[in-house]
Parts: structure tokens; C-alpha cells; sequence
């Protein structure tokens, strides 16, 4: 059933994945659920894609956000993709998730809209198309808070509950999330083209990114490489940002990882709370692939991967491609440490560059593993000069780098309200702690009280404000016998 009232909501859709080659997708609409009923909806995203803020809790938009109307303009379909899973190579595409179309909004942005959780696919293997509410609101809350902390990640929209139960390991409620981001494009993508099309899609798929996320290079010398190089960047910088705010994404697999450089897909994804660069929460995650400080190098494997499949795009003879390949990869090392350092610098307050900056953020975060240091709490503590209650702090080794690190500051010209400010600006308060996120999603799930989540989400909307207030999520969860874990397509 389409919708009457879309002007009025505001939808404007301009589809551009349904014009490529029907390879890349199969055109599938949600499937209806029985009563759908709006849990929350993000307002000043609404907002900016260019909806009617007034109408964004009407039953029209939820019947959108639930499957059952599709909006005038509104295109469905499933997209199409292949990925490395733990390193093995999978046909996938959107098992349960329906690309309705992309959003134009009023400053000309093009924005995907998918409804994860909407039903069965051509892709959905075994699957049974739907998701349940808990890791849906875990989805809203994490992709949100790493919006406000500046990493860049698809967005949530809203979440609807279908009024349907859905058959985990025991019967839990269904919902459905509305996702938004520059594009559903993944390195997973590429590999499915590259495998299962012709050349000439390949080179599609390739112009398509360009086009929508690159356009600057559009007219290069051999703008297939400046896309890998571009994406290689993009990645590179969005992982030194994952690493300085103890983000583990959990479940690096090729089609978890997007051409346009956005976080996506938030399944077993968590921050760390203590400092140890082994930590993995994901459930499955035996080996610790995807562990902290794996994240750069997995990276690197996965960009490997799509430099792969744009081999017979970068030049005709095969070797002469391979080494532009391995090339532009071989930078992928120094933009993701330069970010890195840059970042750190920041952390600690420092402006300029000196040689000795390295081993001084090094030794910090040795002496934060072995102290057991809380990871953002640390860095807080440094920023406001609040050195107490942490056994790192009383150790003599943490004061002898403390007045290295003293003594790093007297050197530059910057004054010390100027470091201050450069910390505040780069060392969140918060940041979505587990103990907090599972309490929240816990009251909505279990007791239908939403204004746990909502009160968190309007802490985790401003981490660098360092207020009063936030100092009830800031504190670490208490010592637990069990580690925390994470699952995924739940
Ligand atoms: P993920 O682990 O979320 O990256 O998902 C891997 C693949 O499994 C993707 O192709 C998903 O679309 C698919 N998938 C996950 N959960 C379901 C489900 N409940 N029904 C159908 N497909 C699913
Ligand atoms: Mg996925």
C-alpha cells in the first residue's frame, strides 16, 4: 500500500541504486507487521533529513517505519553483497533489511532509508527477516553516541515494535530500526560484483561510488585508484577514531565495512571500560580476531580485500595493477598512525610535534594496562588534573611520566588553558558504557519504560560538555566475575 500523505511527512526520494544493473539487488518490499507502535523517534534527525518534525510520531510515518505503507517515491529492494566472515568468503546481501530508498534532503544530501528487522529476503538464507527490540535499541543508542562523539556511522531514525514475537532462544518482542546513512555500500559489495558480474558492472559499481561519495575525484587520471586510495583514507582515519575512544566494533567481517568510511552495523560492538588492548566482548569472537588491537590490521586485511576487486579497474596489465594496489595499501599504515598520534597529542593536550610524543603515549598506556586504568576515565582525570581514586595515579611510575609529560607541555608555546581546552575537546566524559546502555534497554524491554533510555541518550548526546550532571555515567561498572559479552544478529 503506498501512502498518501508523503509530501506532507516530507519524504523526497531520488532512488539511485534501483537504476544500476539488477544484478546488485532484488526489488522486495517489507513485509506488513500486525501492530506496529512507535518506541522512539530521533527528532533533530528527522529534522535534517527534511521531515515534518510535527508528523514524525504520526501513524502515518510509523507505518512507514514499520513496512506496512510505502512512502510515494519509496523504491524497495535488497541489496545484493557477498563478505569475508572470520576470513571466510560468503554470498550475504540484506538477509532482513529493505533499502526503501534514499532520502534528498533540504540541503540536497542523499541519505539511504533502510528498515532493518522488515522481513524475508532472497537473501535471508535460513533467516527468518526480523529483529527483536533489545539489540535494536542497542543499535539506536551506540550509533548515536558515536554521531555525537564525531566518528562517523550510519544513524538511527526510529524504532517501532511490530506486535509480533520473534523466536530466539526464547520468544522476544520484534521490532523494526530505521537506518540512515550515505550509502549501504560495502567492501562485501564490491567482492559480490567482482565475483558474480561482468567487468562493465564492476566498473558501475565503481563510477556509483565515485559518484556519490567521492565526486572530487571523479575526474582524476585514474579515478579508480583515487577510490581506493580514498576509501583506504577514509577507513584509516575512521579506525584511529574508533581506537582513541576504546571503541570495538566486534565484527569487522568485508561486509560490515563501508565505502563511504561510516561505522556500521552495531552488533556485538562495545567500549571498553578498563584499559587492555585484548579485550573482545563479542560472544563469538573465540580467536579475537576482531579484539582492540586487532581493529588496524583487520582493517588493512579488509581494504586489501577490495583493492582486490577493483584489480581490472586500475590498469589493464594485471601486475602493473597489483602494484598500484599494494601501493596505495602500503600508505594505509602511516594514515591510520599519523590520525592516530594526532589524536593522542590531542588527549594529552599537546599542539605541536615532537619526536619523543610516541613513547610518551606509549608508556601511558602501558602503565593504564597494567594498573588496570579505566580507559576514559584516565584520560578525564588528566584533562581536569583530578588525580585521585585510580591505582595508577599513586603508582612512582605513573609520576616520573607525569613529569615527562609536565615537562612536554612547558615546551610549547601554548598556554596551559589552551592544552586544557584542547583535552576537554578531545577526551569525552562519556561515552556508552555497558552497564548503563543494558539498564536502559532492560527498563524499555522488560518494563516498557523508555525514559531510562531517553535520559541516557541526552547524556551521550553532548560527551564533551563536561557537566555536573553527566557524573552519573561516567562511573565504571562495578567488578563482575563474568566479562561482558556481546552477540550478534540477534
Ligand atoms: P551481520 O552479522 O548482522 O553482519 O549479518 C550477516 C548476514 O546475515 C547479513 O546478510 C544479514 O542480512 C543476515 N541476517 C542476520 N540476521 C538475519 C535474520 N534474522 N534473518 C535473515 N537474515 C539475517
Ligand atoms: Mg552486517
Amino acid at each position: 500500500m503506498t501512502q498518501k500523505n508523503s509530501n506532507e511527512i516530507g519524504w523526497s526520494f531520488n532512488n539511485s541504486y534501483v537504476r544500476l544493473p539488477e544484478l546488485f539487488y532484488t526489488r522486495q518490499n517489507p513485509t506488513p507487521v500486525k501492530s506496529p507502535k512507535l518506541r522512539i523517534v530521533n527528532e533533530q534527525l528527522g529534522k535534517a533529513l527534511g521531515l515534518n518534525v510535527q508528523l514524525l510520531k504520526s501513524d502515518d510515518i510509523t507505518n512507514v517505519f514499520a513496512g506496512n505503507e510505502i512512502p510515494n517515491g519509496a523504491t524497495p529492494l535488497a541489496q545484493a553483497y557477498a563478505g569475508h566472515q572470520f576470513g571466510h568468503f560468503t554470498m550475504l546481501g540484506d538477509g532482513r533489511a529493505i533499502l526503501l530508498g534514499e532520502q534528498i534532503t533540504p540541503s540536497d544530501k542523499r541519505f539511504d532509508i533502510q528498515l532493518k528487522g522488515s522481513g524475508r529476503t532472497p537473501y535471508s538464507r535460513g533467516g527468518d527477516g526480523r529483529a527483536t527490540l533489545g539489540p535494536m535499541l542497542r543499535e539506536y543508542i551506540i550509533s548515536e553516541a558515536m554521531h555525537a562523539l564525531g566518528i562517523p556511522t550510519t544513524r538511527s531514525l526510529a524504532v517501532v515494535t511490530t506486535g509480533e514475537s520473534v523466536q530466539r532462544e526464547t520468544e522476544l518482542p520484534g521490532a523494526i530500526l530505521t537506518r540512515v546513512a550515505a550509502s549501504h555500500l560495502r567492501v562485501g559489495t564490491y567482492q559480490y560484483v567482482a565475483n558474480w558480474g561482468t567487468n562493465e558492472e564492476l566498473q558501475v559499481l565503481a563510477d556509483y561510488a565515485l559518484n556519490r561519495h567521492f565526486p572530487e575525484l571523479e575526474t582524476d587520471e585514474n579515478p579508480y585508484l583515487s577510490l581506493l586510495k580514498g576509501v583506504i583514507k577514509r577507513q584509516a582515519k575512521l579506525i584511529a577514531k574508533w581506537q582513541l575512544v576504546g571503541f570495538i566494533h566486534g565484527v569487522m567481517n568485508t561486509d560490515n565495512m563501508t565505502i563511504s568510511g561510516e561505522t556500521i552495523d552495531y552488533g556485538p560492538c562495545a567500549f571498553m571500560d578498563e584499559y587492555d588492548p585484548a579485550t573482545v566482548f563479542s560472544s563469538i569472537d573465540r580467536q579475537g580476531r576482531y579484539a582492540y588491537s586487532n581493529q588496524p590490521g583487520i582493517g588493512l586485511w579488509n581494504l586489501a580485500r577490495f583493492a582486490e576487486t577493483l584489480l581490472p579497474l586500475l590498469h589493464e596489465d594485471q601486475d602493473r595493477a597489483i602494484k598500484l594496489a599494494e601501493d596505495s595499501l602500503s600508505n594505509f599504515k602511516e594514515l591510520y598512525h599519523s590520525s592516530w598520534l594526532t589524536g593522542m597529542r590531542g588527549k594529552l593536550g599537546i599542539f605541536n610535534e615532537e619526536e619523543q610524543d610516541e613513547p610518551l603515549v606509549e608508556d601511558l598506556l602501558r602503565l593504564m594496562e597494567k594498573y588496570r586504568a579505566d580507559y576514559t576515565n584516565t584520560f578525564r582525570a588528566l584533562t581536569f588534573d583530578n588525580l585521585e581514586n585510580a591505582d595508577l595515579f599513586a603508582s612512582p611510575e605513573f609520576k616520573e611520566w607525569q613529569e615527562r609529560w609536565q615537562r612536554r607541555l612547558d615546551r610549547q608555546k601554548e598556554s596551559k588553558a589552551r592544552a586544557h581546552e584542547l583535552m576537554r575537546n578531545n577526551n569525552p566524559a562519556l561515552i556508552p558504557r555497558n552497564h548503563r546502555v543494558e539498564e536502559a534497554i532492560e527498563a524499555a524491554v522488560d518494563q516498557g519504560d523508555y525514559s531510562v533510555m531517553d535520559e541516557l541518550l541526552d547524556a551521550l548526546a553532548k560527551p564533551y560538555a563536561h557537566t555536573p550532571g553527566q557524573d552519573k555515567y561516567t562511573t565504571p561498572p562495578p567488578p563482575s566475575a563474568q566479562p561482558y559479552r556481546t552477540y550478534c544478529g540477534t
